[in-house]
């Protein structure tokens, strides 16, 4: 394939936009080599600024999990802009969105919206804290909650102290209310806890993790941490980001079965407009201003457009719930086609999945956390990645990265890009 003119696109970009990109991932740095400029898309396919097509496993990092340009959600969008684009002032269709989000998902009373995941969990955050009177809180290496500064921490020295931050322009003073603990370990947390007895607001989680491959909590790990909150007056924050509306009508509280304090949503709940939003019961909500002395605002929370796409998308969903039992029958396919493949071809390889959600690691050992989704090799991915895209598949373009499935890609999809990879030299 020919990417000549997203290279020459590209070019131009950097002259005028940070790496020429506006949020990192895109800019290909894992990888290497130069992004490709999208087009237009419809369903599973991009097609690109050069002409090609590509079957899409990213669907713009999860929103889009009936596929690109979906009718009744351009539908809805275009209909609604007609009468205007945003008023600050409230409309009816924030309720009805608020109405069937909160019907959908389980333990949830009342919900806010904002514009993006990283507003929702840094509010819930606040939130958590204002509600409980603490400041720190506790957050999983290899989660992702977003680009607030709570959050850009890693370890620090010694596992029991506090984090330092991973970003120039993070305060140490932030940092140091940031604790790091490793996913599936439940007696780390334990010990965090203890040595921050009474001074944790929150711990905040992917529950089915998406952003260091995807990594499936044990049970009695999630069970553990739910114990753990309720013992000690610590809300559990479940980053749904990623998850909710994707897994099943009621996210990872429905498919694991545990209950969250407060819950983040993002994605799929804009419809691939930017809607980010979180929620709880009335008592924790009802903390948040105007009501409540915690402050949460937004000039296009609520936007009119953001919301017609989260509506359609949502409404799409909860009447056909089958969609969720389908896009898992599709991942478990891929799957075993790649499984398959990569052990003809002798290649060590760890394949994670979660219903839609599913992940490639190039290492022998099961990727459980951070450290371990870390141990792959990178090598082969860049590999995999661009003999892949040469072929006409698209795939995130980091080892650390969960594809998202859409229900648009069907069998032959599927099959062509299993068959992809059977022409890769690994
Ligand atoms: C994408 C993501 C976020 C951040 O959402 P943005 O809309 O990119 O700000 C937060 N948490 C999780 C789990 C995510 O996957």
């Amino acid at each position: 394939m020919i990417y000549q003119r997203s290279s020459a696109l590209f070019t131009e970009a950097k002259k005028y936009i940070p790496g020429g990109v506006n949020s990192p991932v895109r800019a290909f740095k894992a990888v290497g080599g130069d992004p490709i400029f999208v087009k237009k898309a419809k369903g599973a396919y991009l097609y690109d600024e050069d002409g090609n097509k590509l079957i899409d496993y990213i669907a713009s990092w999860g929103p889009l999990i009936l596929g690109h340009a979906h009718e009744p959600v351009i539908n809805a969008v275009v209909e609604k802009a007609q009468n205007g684009t945003s008023f600050g002032m409230p409309t009816e269709i924030e309720t009805e969105l608020a109405k069937l989000a909160i019907s959908m998902v389980p333990n949830m009373d009342k919900i806010r919206f904002v514009n993006s995941g990283t507003e929702a969990c840094m509010s819930a955050v606040r939130l958590a804290r204002g509600f409980t009177g603490k400041d720190k809180i506790i957050k999983f290496a290899g989660c992702y909650h977003g680009h607030s500064d709570s959050f850009l921490i890693q370890a620090g020295s010694g596992a029991v102290t506090f984090g330092s931050p991973n970003s120039p322009g993070v305060t140490q003073g932030t940092a140091k209310d940031t604790l790091l603990a490793d996913y599936n370990d439940l007696a780390g947390v334990k010990e965090l806890v203890q040595a921050n007895k009474g001074e944790l607001a929150a711990i905040i989680i992917e529950p089915i993790a998406g952003n260091m491959g995807c990594i499936v909590p044990t049970e009695a790990f999630m069970k553990g941490l739910r114990e753990l909150c309720t013992q000690e007056g610590i809300l559990l924050i479940f980053d749904e980001v990623m998850t909710g509306f994707r897994l099943a009508k009621g996210g990872a509280q429905e498919v694991l079965n545990i209950k969250a304090d407060i819950v983040t949503y993002g994605k799929v709940i804009g419809g691939g407009l930017p809607v980010g939003a979180f929620a709880a019961r009335t008592e924790i909500m009802d903390f948040l201003a105007p009501d409540g002395p915690v402050y949460q605002a937004g000039t296009l929370s609520g936007n009119p457009l953001a919301m017609s796409a989260g509506l359609a998308m949502l409404t799409e969903l909860n009447n056909n719930p089958e969609v969720f039992e389908s896009l898992a029958k599709k991942a478990e396919y891929l799957h075993k086609g790649i499984a398959e493949v990569l052990t003809g071809k002798k290649i060590a390889h760890q394949i994670n999945r979660y219903g839609s959600m599913i992940s490639v690691h190039f290492t022998d050992e099961p990727v459980v956390d951070f450290a371990s989704s870390a141990k792959g090799n990178n090598e082969t991915f860049k590999k995999y990645f661009h003999g892949m895209l040469e072929r006409g598949v698209y795939l995130p373009p980091s080892a650390f990265e969960s594809y998202f499935l859409n229900d648009a890609l069907s069998y032959e999809d599927l099959d062509a890009t299993i068959n992809a990879l059977k022409e890769i030299d690994l």
